[in-house]
């Protein structure tokens, strides 16, 4: 048969979750996934979410097509959780619901595309989610990095990243992980934000923040959204992309929003006009069951109280685990400083092991992760948190 696609080329495989399939060994360990697992390994679902769902089911409400900005009720919820109670800025703040966090990068990307007075070009940080760059340069912006991480320190390369900020183009864009950066789990403190912001105001840069985890670092949503809240505060206009895969645990339904700090509520106005104008013909409109369920849990006084416990559960185990990491290699005599690995927050832990130290750990331990060192801590369970210790061990010291 005539061929159409004899010019496409194998791509690389996008997950590591097939080596880890093939793997027979009854212990072995995956910690690639980037998805909250309890203390038995197994894939959770909040009780809050159960419990809102079954609302919602029981109401047998139609099927309709959400509006293009998506369940109504929705936008308003999200904003409030990311923003806080601050009424002036929700006033202003052209939003709209997204398929969970990557539809939200995907559609700032092209609003920055066409409505970005400076450079199309985004500075994100080395490294950062490795998705990012290709969201954003399949959306046509440019993408360049500026300094994050200090693999000495294993720690946060502040100075880098301030004088990266200085040596950009006034007026640039810069990507900022709100919490729990991914890969590394460094954050700025409370005090380097404040400086970050100051510098990206004396440099009229413009600030993205990618929130994929509030609540899910800390355990409080309000000290996650630090960073977001201070730079409204300041009076810098931002963007935000939300995410409620983690912290909601929703993963597989797609919810998410996007919005945008505006002058006034005529300017949200005709942000909130182009925003759907770009929306329509990227897919008409949201998935509604998932930002139901999320909107009953926000807006239900005792659902919202159960989720945010259920959010500092989660956090708490990781962090536990975290803790139990560190002690088990100590008890083992390691010699190697593994602080880092309870000063990290979120999901991920930067072991600092290298690819070959990586590889290693898959093919002898069958301890999967991907080769930058990356450990989804959120995969450590009490029963296996021994055997991963003494497997880092082997290979570490
Ligand atoms: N940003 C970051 C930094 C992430 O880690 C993730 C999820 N891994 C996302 C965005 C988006 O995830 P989702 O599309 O599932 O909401």
């Amino acid at each position: 048969a005539l061929s159409t696609w004899i010019n496409v080329p194998q791509g690389p495989p996008v997950s590591i979750t097939e080596a880890f399939k093939a793997d027979k060994f009854e212990k072995k360990i995956n910690l690639g996934v980037g998805a909250y697992r309890d203390d038995a390994g197994k894939p959770y679902v909040l009780p809050s979410v159960r419990e809102a769902e079954k609302k919602i089911i029981d109401e047998k409400l139609n099927k309709e097509y959400a509006g293009i900005t998506g369940v109504p009720e929705f936008p308003p919820l999200a904003a409030k959780l990311a923003y806080g109670p601050n009424q002036d800025v929700l006033d202003r703040v052209a939003i709209s619901q997204t398929i969970s966090g990557t539809g939200a990068l995907r559609l700032g990307a092209a609003f920055l595309q066409r409505w970005y007075s400076g450079d199309k070009k985004i500075f994100i940080p080395n490294p950062s989610w490795a998705n990012h760059k290709a969201v954003f340069s399949d959306a046509g912006l440019k993408v360049e990095t500026y300094r994050y991480y200090n693999k000495e320190t294993i720690g946060l390369d502040f100075e880098g990243l301030v004088a990266d900020l200085k040596a950009a183009p006034l007026g640039s864009v810069f990507l900022f992980h709100a919490c729990a950066h991914n890969p590394t789990g460094v954050d700025p403190t409370p005090e380097q934000w404040k400086e970050i912001s100051k510098v990206v105001k004396e440099q009229n840069h413009f600030a993205f923040f990618d929130m994929a985890y509030q609540g899910f670092a800390s355990g409080d949503t309000d000290r996650d959204a630090f960073a977001v809240r201070y730079f409204v505060e300041q009076g810098h206009d931002i963007a935000l992309c939300q995410s409620f895969a983690k912290n909601m645990g929703l993963y597989g339904e797609r919810v998410g929003a996007f919005s945008l700090t505006t002058a006034d509520a005529a300017e949200k106005k005709k942000v909130d006009s182009q925003l759907k104008i770009l929306i329509r013909p990227l897919y008409s409109n949201p998935p509604i069951h998932g930002a139901r369920i999320a909107s009953e849990v926000l807006s239900n006084p005792k659902l919202y109280k159960q989720w945010l416990g259920e959010v500092k559960e989660m956090a708490d185990r990781i962090i536990t685990m975290r803790a139990l990491l560190k002690e088990n290699l100590e008890k083992l005599g390691s010699k190697h400083d593994w602080s880092h690995i309870t000063s990290q927050i979120g999901m991920f832990a930067y072991t600092g092991l290298n690819a070959e130290e990586m590889e290693k750990l898959a093919k002898e331990y069958s301890v999967y992760a991907t080769k930058d060192g990356r450990i989804s801590v959120a995969g450590i369970t009490t029963a296996n948190v021994g055997r991963l210790a003494e497997a880092i061990f082997k290979v570490k010291g």
